[in-house]
């Protein structure tokens, strides 16, 4: 099972990617996770992608799509996958539509996961983020013990682009790049839409139930 998750920042996509993930077996690739570890480990990506990221803007397609082309060559996919932050834009939803018979694959179903503004807002706001990839929120998800990881002992950090400026701006980038590509999906017909709103179970049930029915 191939899945595309699709939802504005905020929207909960990462915890969910995870949980589906371990579910379903399938591997979780994030083009945002590969984005920060290539500017953590200063490569020539990660220098050209850092100051759009801070911003809250998108890096180039063609540095997305290289990206994109270059993992689901890799063996590990034949399982399955479910791409959290891929695609953001109809050119590189246009381009993976090239690229996935080359590779004898194709995507099964569009998660959609819709979240009201000012939900999102506060949400993104108050979430600290983790090396390993594990995110809080200091209200609705706090860590046991304050600014440290449950799960490896890291120390817990705000990505520049949860800071309020950026944030609007990644909202603002979402409804104009990334949410035609709800119309560009739902006339290929593998839409699942997914009322984001709720507790993190509920959420995860909603998109198991519509799993489950593929
Ligand atoms: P995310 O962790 O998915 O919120 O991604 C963090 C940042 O990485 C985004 O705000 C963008 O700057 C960049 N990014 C991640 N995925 C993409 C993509 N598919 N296209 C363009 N930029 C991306």
């Amino acid at each position: 099972m191939n899945i595309v998750l699709l939802g504005p920042p905020g929207s909960g996509k990462g915890t969910q990617a995870k949980m589906i993930a371990e579910k379903y077996g399938v591997v979780h690739i994030s083009t945002g996770d590969i984005l920060r570890e290539n500017v953590r480990n200063g490569t020539d990506l990660g220098k050209e992608a850092k100051t759009y990221m801070d911003a809250g803007k998108l890096v180039p397609d063609e540095l997305l799509i290289n990206i994109i082309k270059d993992r689901l060559a890799k063996p590990d996919v034949t399982g399955g996958y479910m791409l959290d932050g891929y695609p953001r834009t109809t050119p590189q939803a246009e381009a993976m539509d090239k690229i996935l018979p080359e590779l004898g694959q194709k995507i099964d179903v569009v998660v959609n996961i819709d979240v009201p503004d000012d939900e999102l807002v506060k949400r993104l706001s108050g979430r600290r983020m983790c090396k390993c990839g594990v995110s809080y929120h200091l209200k609705f998800n706090p860590p046991k013990k304050e600014g440290i990881c449950d799960v490896c002992g890291g120390e817990l950090y705000h990505r520049d682009d949860d800071k309020e400026e950026a944030v609007l701006n990644r909202l603002e980038v979402y409804k104009t790049q990334t949410q035609p590509l709800i119309d560009y999906y739902n006339k290929a017909g593998i839409i699942a839409d997914i009322n984001g709103a709720g507790e993190i179970p509920e959420i995860f049930d909603e998109i198991a139930a519509s799993l489950d029915k593929l």
